[in-house]
């Protein structure tokens, strides 16, 4: 007889707690809020777990690191606002992200600016600012020279390095191989060469090769290949490197069978290589940019049951929001093979009737789907769907035009 496997199920959602039958966020009951917020769907981001998950991580990670904020994660101007209060800076992707950025109260020291297509107009915005510019080509090196010179401030740049590997089973590889992102490792001599030329103000490198990654050890070899990479590339730098923006990739568990990221080897690693550094780069700051792994547990999407439909056989719980507000959990979002998000009903978090059923969005489109067959309590219309793991790569990543449905709310609570 063959054991009968049980199929992976998702990491708890045990971030937030439950009173009755009611999710509790920012302290209120999920149905208070809706009525608070004045409707559905909406996203809410809990404030209290994004300060608690920057101090978990100080606790783990060494007092030297830098932790930056990569604002395209989630640019809602207040909970920038929040996070700028938190961490060390803000990593903008954009000249509109640097405004929000700014607004927030982030020290402009502490704000670093990456993208493969930086327009004349964002790289002027950053100069003036006084913020660290990672350029990604010689274009950027040519038009800072001369902005440099018009503003009568020497542009500060740090390498965007594309390097000469990948990060290993990562969710997205933002780094090794032919990739528009960052200077391709063999030419960043030339490149240092440039920039020591034009007499911009050269501070460092920034190693960035990918993101969501659940795996521990592939984050730590990384970190120590961009740390050596980064020592031979310095030998021909301008001027000493102060910061070494060795990336991110934290993930979170999204779908079944995910575990949370262990942070320990991670801390234990960057300890290792801040006591070398002390001799071979003595002036390097480390940094680390996280997106999703500082935000994205924190929120959720709430949409309400319009309709429940059986469709020979299968139930269809028909919801107020869908792909055009969370365009990640329908599985459109750079995912190779579409898997359910954590989704529970959030005003029956306790209902012993369960049954299988599928989220569907209100959009004219088989793509609007939220939840593929998975056991949920049993719900009705009026009932509130709540999408876990949502406070990353939502609103401002979906296609809120599509169809037009009205835009989503978005609150920090
Ligand atoms: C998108 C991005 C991040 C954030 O990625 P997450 O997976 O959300 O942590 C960090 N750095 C750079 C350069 C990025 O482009």
């Amino acid at each position: 007889m063959v054991a009968e496997k049980t199929p992976p199920t998702h990491a708890p959602m045990n971030q937030f707690s439950v009173n009755g039958n009611e999710l509790i966020i920012g302290g209120m009951p999920l149905t208070h809020l809706a009525a608070r917020v004045g409707g559905t769907p909406f996203y809410a981001y809990d404030r209290s777990l994004l300060s608690q998950r920057v101090a978990e991580l100080r606790k783990i990670l060494p007092a030297l690191v830098k932790l930056h904020y990569a604002m395209k994660a989630n640019p809602l101007p207040a909970l920038v606002a929040h996070m700028a209060g938190l961490v060390d800076g803000i990593d903008v992707a954009s000249g509109g992200e640097l405004k929000v950025a700014l607004h927030a109260g982030a020290d402009p020291h502490e704000i670093s600016f990456a993208g493969p297509g930086k327009r004349e107009a964002e790289l002027r915005q950053a100069v003036a600012a006084g913020i660290l510019l990672n350029v990604e080509s010689f274009r950027e090196i040519g038009l800072l020279a001369g902005i440099s010179k018009e503003l009568g401030l020497p542009a500060r740049v740090a390498v965007r390095v594309n390097p000469d590997f990948e990060l290993k089973s990562s969710g997205m590889k933002m780094g090794g191989g032919p990739k528009q992102f960052g200077i391709d490792a063999e030419q960043v001599p030339d490149a240092l060469a440039a920039i020591g030329r034009q007499g911009l103000a050269f501070e460092g490198f920034h190693l960035f090769a990918g993101s969501q990654n659940l795996k521990a050890e592939a984050i730590v070899e990384a970190q120590c290949k961009s740390y050596e990479l980064a020592l031979r590339l310095s030998k021909d730098a301008p001027a000493p490197v102060r910061f070494l923006n060795l990336g991110g990739g934290f993930g979170i568990p999204y779908f079944p069978g995910e575990q949370r990221l262990d942070l320990a080897p991670i801390g234990a690693n960057l300890a290792a290589l801040i006591e070398r550094a002390k001799t071979e780069l003595p002036e390097a700051q480390f940094v680390i940019e996280l997106g999703r792994y500082l935000v994205g547990e924190a929120g959720i999407y709430v949409t309400r049951i319009l309709d429940r439909k059986v469709s020979r056989g299968q139930t269809f719980l028909v919801v107020d929001g869908g792909l055009n507000h969370h365009l990640a959990a329908s599985g459109n979002f750079g995912q190779v093979i579409r898997k359910n998000y954590p989704v529970m009903i959030g005003n029956k978090m306790h209902a012993v009737e369960k049954e299988i059923a599928s989220v569907v969005g209100p959009l004219c489109t088989p793509l609007d789907l939220l939840v593929d067959r998975m056991e949920l309590a049993r719900a009705e219309p009026g009932d509130l769907v709540v999408i876990f793991q949502s406070g990353a790569y939502g609103a401002s990543a979906s296609p809120q035009g599509f169809l037009g449905h009205p835009a989503v709310v978005e609150v920090l609570v």
